[in-house]
């Protein structure tokens, strides 16, 4: 049985590739790669050569991915995309689930990930982060989603075209106008660019700088919701505390929670709260 390994490979810059992955494509005979050309590129410039390579998309997956499930009972094959990680809004998960199937070792060699690489300079909190990919194309989904993810309340990532960058900001300044956002473009290549602001401020920017909707971008918005707080209701409910036995502090404490207000901020209002 061969083992498949899926390579990571540069989103721009050659030299972001790991040692592993220069020699995991120079072990292997064959690489199922996404478009030759870019891939040749790539191993011209490492002077690997005499690979076969075996074009695989998201139109011939299918029948592309059983023939190198064929291939892998007797050998090794490398999986990559033009660039980044493969199966990321990218092809590969077909080839990869059914050598799962398969019993097939697959073995991850990491490497750059276009999200990951903008999230890390962004500035924008990381700690929990949702990442989306690529937005439908029909507006009343996109809207509903970009909706969801607004709701969630952490960073989330986008990729976008840079036809639909402008249109995607638009949409995002009318539903969340206070969110925090970055415009990461052309990352680790010679124009890589981050642009930050609120979504109207980088429409301006955008709108002022057409030129500059070129190349490839990943959005970054951290949403800001205000919160509709009902000051009366939280009186109305910490009374009923007060009522239960409850201490002002412990009453604070459950409340801030229930919130997600500060503790102090609940605990000035209602401790001087009559019942
Ligand atoms: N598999 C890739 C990865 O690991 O990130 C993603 C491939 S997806 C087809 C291509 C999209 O990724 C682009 O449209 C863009 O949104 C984003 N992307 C890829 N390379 C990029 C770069 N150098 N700068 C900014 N965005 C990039």
């Amino acid at each position: 049985m061969g083992k498949l390994y899926v390579v990571a490979t540069p989103i721009g810059n050659l030299k972001d590739i790991t040692l592993r992955a220069l020699e995991v494509l120079q072990s292997v005979n064959i690489i199922a790669a996404e478009d030759t050309r870019q891939t040749l590129k790539l191993l011209n410039h490492y002077g690997i050569s005499g690979k076969k390579l075996i074009s695989y998309h998201n139109y011939n997956e299918k029948e592309i991915s059983e023939k190198l499930i064929n291939i892998l009972k007797t050998e090794d094959v490398a999986l990559v995309s033009d660039a980044g990680t493969p199966c990321i809004s990218d092809p590969g998960y077909r080839v990869v689930k059914k050598a799962r199937e398969s019993s097939i070792e697959v073995v991850p060699i990491p490497g750059p990930f276009a999200a990951a690489v903008a999230l890390s300079a962004s500035g924008l909190p990381s700690d929990k982060f949702l990442f989306v990919g690529f937005l439908p194309n029909k507006e009343r989904e996109r809207e509903t989603d970009l909706g969801e993810y607004i709701d969630l309340g952490f960073t989330f990532i986008l990729y976008e075209s840079p036809k639909r960058v402008l249109k995607t900001l638009n949409l995002l300044n009318k539903l969340n106008p206070d969110a925090d956002v970055v415009v990461a473009k052309e990352l680790t290549k010679i124009h890589e660019s981050f642009i930050f602001g609120k979504p109207i401020e980088i429409v301006n920017f955008f709108e002022n700088n057409l030129e500059k909707l070129k190349g490839e971008f990943v959005i970054l918005v951290y949403p800001k919701k205000e919160k509709n707080i009902d000051i009366e209701e939280i009186l109305k409910e910490a009374k009923n505390l007060k009522k239960e036995g409850k201490k002002t502090k412990e009453i604070a404490f459950l409340l801030s929670n229930k919130y997600g207000l500060p503790k102090n901020l609940i605990y000035e209002k209602i401790k001087n709260l009559e019942i």
